[in-house]
């Protein structure tokens, strides 16, 4: 799953030192939380891989299970 989109106005986000939507002038956060126990994950980057843990269950979560959510990091009005 590689889609990128908008929360608010569906539009593909474009990448620009992190997500970035043009239509709404708002850069985006991707956040993974974990898929047992909903708990914000920390990403990991090994080998040029992302992988993600959850401090709570205390492991690595399967990226392909991550569940993952777009944050609001700066509106730029
Ligand atoms: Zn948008
Ligand atoms: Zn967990």
């Amino acid at each position: 799953m590689t889609e990128n989109i908008c929360p608010k106005c569906q539009s593909d986000l474009e990448w620009d030192a992190g997500y970035v939507c043009t239509p709404c002038s708002s850069r985006y956060q991707k956040i993974g939380y974990c898929p047992d126990c909903s708990v914000q994950l920390e990403k990991l980057q090994a080998c040029g891989a992302a992988s993600y843990f959850c401090n709570s269950c205390n492991e690595l979560k399967s990226k392909s299970r991550v569940r993952f959510e777009f944050k609001v990091e700066k509106a730029e009005s």
